[in-house]
């Protein structure tokens, strides 16, 4: 059985996307690079994840948690195998224990106003249209950390 989540965001920082965020979390922005605070990071990534699969899990009077489906964009700053690493300990203790992640990683997709298209960035890191090589200035998607859906019992 999977359980939607209507489409819960996970807000941390300046999020430009324009599509609605139903459920918000704040999450303090990380600035250093530094791997400590970038697992951090995670941690309470984690940690938020886990809490919004259990409340939701418990309001479709599920006991236990199987999976959780999430995206993430290119440039939301969470580094997937470190989400993993945390939200194994998130989840210690909580409905949500021994459950998969499942990890949809988004690419940087951006609209280019003079090829009026939307592309796929190579490299998140150069904003750069890959059809007419033009700056891009509007991003479509890259910066989401979202739960998608759960599987329950
Ligand atoms: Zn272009």
């Amino acid at each position: 059985m999977v359980a939607f989540v209507k489409s819960c965001r996970i807000t941390f920082g300046e999020d430009s996307e324009t599509d609605a965020p139903p459920s918000k979390i704040g999450i303090i922005p990380t600035s250093t690079t530094c791997d400590k605070a970038h697992l951090m990071h995670e941690l309470s990534v984690a940690l938020s994840l886990v809490q919004l699969a259990a409340d939701a899990a418990r309001q479709a009077g599920a006991a236990q948690v199987l999976a959780l489906h999430v995206r993430i964009g290119a440039l939301a700053g969470v580094v997937p195998d470190a989400l993993r690493f945390s939200f194994d300990i998130a989840a210690e203790g909580t409905l949500v224990t021994g459950a998969r992640l499942e990890i949809e990683e988004v690419p940087v997709r951006i609209f280019c106003d003079l090829c009026n298209a939307e592309a796929d960035l190579p490299n998140p890191q150069s904003f750069v249209c890959p059809i007419c090589q033009q700056p891009a200035m509007r991003m479509v998607q890259g910066r989401e950390l979202q739960l998608i859906s759960l599987e329950v019992p």
